[in-house]
């Protein structure tokens, strides 16, 4: 029975991901799904792990059929470009014209590449296209700093919610083989298979699309909607704001986790699905047949684990305290969330967590860069805190910008129209610069890593220079003073004449 299709009841052996791959589930069943019900769900499962992937590359994910971190496509403000983010780097995706020049037998031009083998495959398109392409100078490696990158995704819409509904629906078929089959959860499984099929149709998720209207989409809509019809028409899973009843913190940091189980004392088959620890769903099965027991299966997922054993932690208990309350309108509690801010609350929170482990690794990056500075000389030494702090340009520009911005929500009204342009000017950007910053921009990030420099040397010969230190001093807390004194000297002196 366990070895059945719980979508059709022919035989399984796809082998799906039980948590999805692009999430970085990376452990599979053979007995859930048929291959035509398996990728039938794919879509579904695609439009989830876009909404995420923003996420998933912040925090360095590799989704398991990869062998490397998610990276994500945003474009950079300045220049216009695009540019692929990940945790490891950031680049550009095409070559750019910095400038050119026309002279007498053809034009120079400055131009950037994303990477030298990109630089190369140009050059070979040139030639095939009978360009003569001469490289005045030998290829230089060079930073670019980026401005604010825009990179837009919704999340949630039905698609998002019927994909929660398909990956939690496949946990309770691994946890309660037999449930899965009764017809107990028959039309929840109708659901997640009429969202799936809507998810397959171009702009059935509800993107915009440019071309034609799809005649099955039609089709699909009413299907879906009739799917519906046995919910009250409102889809059985919805967004939950509401405090976890199962008090335990994740396994993991970040952990995904997935709860399923049984309330015999009414039947409610119940599921739960919170994304990164922060983004809680609920939603309800259906309700079993007399003779059930009350039972709980609770499954943490680490999306950074490479692999099997430690990427998951499974916890069964006899209690049904994860059950849910079924909002009356599923909508609701989603709706107040948007007025009342809760739901950006949750988003922020969570990019704030994220920053912060984010901040922890560069800060125990240079901690560990900066080991040898007292086995050096005191030049060779200042060299180094310089290299360290050249590796972490962004960053300090980036706390530069914060200074600044604050700085500026500090003047008087009187003085602000008259500074205002010289601050934004301190650390403004320009595509047409080899570093995509202009020479003032560049001077202000110089004084800021100079500052920061010195700050590090005397708090390393003052033994006070951990990881902890570091993260303060590449932060908006005390490394904010430091950069502040600094790049705000020059103006605090101009007002002060
Ligand atoms: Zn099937």
């Amino acid at each position: 029975m366990a070895n059945t299709c719980i979508v059709c009841g022919q035989a399984a052996g796809s082998g799906e991901h039980v948590f999805p791959a692009a999430l970085g589930g990376r452990r599979t069943n053979k007995n859930i799904y048929c291959t035509t019900h398996d990728n039938g769900y794919s879509s579904l499962v695609a439009d989830l792990a876009n909404q995420v992937d923003v996420l998933n590359a912040m925090l360095g994910v590799v989704p398991d059929h990869s062998d490397d971190v998610k990276s994500v496509l945003a474009r950079d403000d300045s220049s216009g470009e695009e540019v692929r983010l990940s945790v490891k780097e950031s680049s550009f995706t095409s070559p750019r014209v910095i400038s050119q020049e026309l002279v007498a037998n053809g034009v120079v031009m400055n131009m950037s590449f994303p990477s030298r083998q990109a630089l190369n495959q140009w050059l070979a398109e040139q030639k095939a296209n009978g360009i003569d392409v001469t490289p005045l100078q030998k290829a230089q490696e060079h930073p670019y700093y980026l401005g604010a990158v825009h990179h837009q995704r919704r999340f949630g819409g039905p698609c998002g919610l019927g994909a929660v509904a398909y990956v939690t629906q496949t946990f309770l078929a691994q946890a309660f083989p037999a449930l899965a089959r009764s017809g107990d959860v028959a039309q929840f499984i109708a659901y997640t298979q009429a969202i799936a099929k809507l998810a397959q149709i171009s702009s059935g998720c509800g993107e915009p699309n440019d071309g034609p209207a799809n005649p099955r989409l039609e089709t699909a809509r009413q299907a879906f909607e009739a799917a519906l019809a046995p919910w009250g028409g409102q889809a059985p899973v919805w967004w939950d704001f509401d405090i976890q009843p199962d008090a335990a913190p994740n396994a993991f940091e970040f952990g995904h986790r997935v709860t399923v189980g049984v309330d015999a004392s009414d039947g409610q088959i119940f599921g739960r699905l919170s994304l990164f620890s922060s983004i809680h769903f609920g939603m309800r099965f259906g309700t079993a047949s007399a003779g059930a027991e009350t039972k709980t299966v609770t499954v943490d997922i680490d999306p950074m684990a490479a692999r099997p054993p430690n990427d998951i932690k499974k916890v069964e208990s006899a209690s049904a305290i994860a059950r849910v309350a079924v909002p009356k309108q599923p909508t609701a509690g989603l709706a107040a969330a948007i007025s009342n801010g809760s739901q950006d609350g949750v988003f922020s929170e969570l990019l704030r967590k994220i920053e912060a482990r984010s901040l922890g690794k560069a800060a125990a990056k240079m901690h560990a860069e900066l080991a040898a500075y007292s086995t050096l000389a005191e030049f060779e030494g200042e060299q180094l805190i310089s290299r360290v702090l050249e590796g972490q340009a962004q960053r300090v520009l980036n706390i530069a910008k914060w200074v600044l911005q604050n700085f500026k929500a500090t003047l008087p009204a009187e003085v602000l129209p008259g500074l205002q342009p010289t601050i934004d000017a301190m650390t403004a950007h320009d595509p047409s610069s080899t570093n995509g910053l202009t020479p003032m921009a560049s001077a202000t990030l110089a004084l800021a890593i100079g500052a920061l420099a010195a700050q590090l040397r005397e708090d390393i010969k003052a033994g006070r220079l951990d990881e902890h230190r570091i993260a303060e001093l590449m932060g908006e807390g005390p490394g904010a003073a430091v950069v502040g004194r600094a790049v705000l000297a020059p103006i605090v002196q101009a007002l002060s004449q």
